[in-house]
């Protein structure tokens, strides 16, 4: 199995988790995948594909509502992260993000199995209406956002610049955390 840091088992599927449980998973798996603030959403894509084994592909679409905010496409090999094109950098981010931790969560079946997650809402009677969901209305969801929120904050996170006593009495002697 492929483990994320943190302890536990993060890939508990079918299994809710509080707000604190959620952000102690998703902080063990930045540090297990050495992931520093600031970062962005295709790096957390890239190491949790190597550490699944399973290509994400992200794909910028037209989605066909604007209510639809972001999709997540399950394949036999690989998993296709869809945003919307005309989505601002810091919102395409959380988009990103939001879907990670539906993959990380564990929220569909992967490995061909076809089940497709529109996130956001579509209006009654458009196409795929039946996979309606308003955020918060499902607890997949809510992790989802959530962990969307928490890893967003993280992201824009920047190192501080330490300076001790002792540092600052050597001139040019110090280190970022
Ligand atoms: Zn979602």
């Amino acid at each position: 199995m492929v483990c994320l840091g943190g302890g536990g088992d993060p890939l508990d599927r079918e299994k809710q988790v509080d707000e604190y449980e959620l952000r102690r998973v998703l902080h063990g798996m930045l540090e297990g995948f050495d992931i520093r603030p600031p970062f962005d959403a295709a790096v957390l894509c890239e190491r949790l594909a190597w550490a699944r084994g399973r290509e994400i592909r992200l794909i910028a679409r037209d989605l066909p509502s604007p209510a639809v905010f972001g999709c997540l496409v399950p394949m036999l090999t690989k998993d296709l992260i869809i945003y919307p094109e005309q989505a601002a950098q810091p919102h395409r981010q959380h988009i990103i993000f939001h879907e990670v931790v539906h993959l990380i969560r564990r929220h569909v079946s992967t490995g061909g199995a076809g089940e497709l997650l529109m996130c956001g809402q579509l209006p009654d009677g458009c196409a795929g209406a039946e996979h309606r969901q308003t955020l918060y209305d499902h607890w997949k969801e809510w992790e989802a956002e959530a962990g969307a929120t928490m890893l967003t904050e993280w992201s824009k996170k920047r190192s501080r610049l330490i300076l001790t006593r002792n540092h600052l009495s050597r001139p040019g002697n110090f280190h970022l955390r």
